[in-house]
């Protein structure tokens, strides 16, 4: 798309991400193309291409990119995947990974940020993206199993029904709250029923919440 803010988003793809050492062609023209402040709301939108996290209301945010870039690239897409996204939030990562996939699940909770993020998913044409509103701590059973699963709020641990939800050779990327107060971004992967853990960055989200997230 061609808008007023392209120089500067291929300036953010360049600087803030090739730069730190992502590589991934698919992810960085995904990234290169999506325009990032359609999903900022107004007061913010000056500031969509900085290198921060943004306040997207309903005391929630929407990723720093190269955190989005790093989430993406873990999931290894590469075009035929059925993927679920929980936390929908502004809708930006579910547009990335709608040009990255064949098939998006998207879950939110919160009802008015799940409806904004809809409208977009018409506008950019989208048309991979489905939109369910509900607690994404369960996943999504219905349209299981998926090849990828991205999780963008912070779980306290593992939720069980995204590992019995993810594909043999199924990758799931998610913030896991350690016990000395940091987030650690851990990609997950099945093998033959065998899970396996690798940290990949210590993160800052907000909580996960419903029945698999924090309580309270
Ligand atoms: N990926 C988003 C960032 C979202 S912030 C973006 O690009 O904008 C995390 C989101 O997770 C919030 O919108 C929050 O409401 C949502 N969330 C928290 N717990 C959830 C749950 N159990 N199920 C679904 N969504 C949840």
């Amino acid at each position: 798309m061609n808008d007023r803010y392209w120089i500067e988003r291929q300036k953010m793809v360049e600087e803030q991400i090739r730069h730190r050492g992502l590589q991934d062609a698919r992810v960085l023209g995904a990234i290169a193309e999506v325009p990032r402040h359609l999903f900022v709301p107004a007061p913010a939108r000056e500031a969509s291409y900085d290198d921060t996290p943004l306040v997207i209301g309903y005391g929630q945010t929407i990723s720093q990119p190269y955190i989005v870039a790093l989430m993406t690239s873990a999931l290894e897409l590469r075009g035929a995947e059925r993927v679920l996204e929980v936390g929908t939030g502004s809708g930006y990562q579910t547009a990335i990974l709608s040009r990255l996939a064949v098939e998006i699940h998207t879950v939110e909770l919160i009802p008015k940020l799940s409806a904004r993020a809809a409208r977009l998913f018409v506008l950019l044409k989208c048309h991979n993206v489905s939109v369910h509103v509900g607690d994404g701590s369960l996943g999504w059973p219905i349209a299981a199993p998926y090849d990828a699963i991205i999780v963008t709020a912070a779980a306290p641990a593992l939720p069980a029904p995204l590992i019995e939800q993810l594909a043999d050779h199924g990758r799931l990327v998610i913030p896991l709250a350690s016990s000395n107060g940091y987030q650690l971004l851990t990609l997950v992967r099945c093998e033959g029923g065998r899970i396996s853990e690798q940290v990949l960055a210590s993160v800052c989200f907000v909580p996960l919440r419903g029945r698999f997230g924090v309580k309270g």
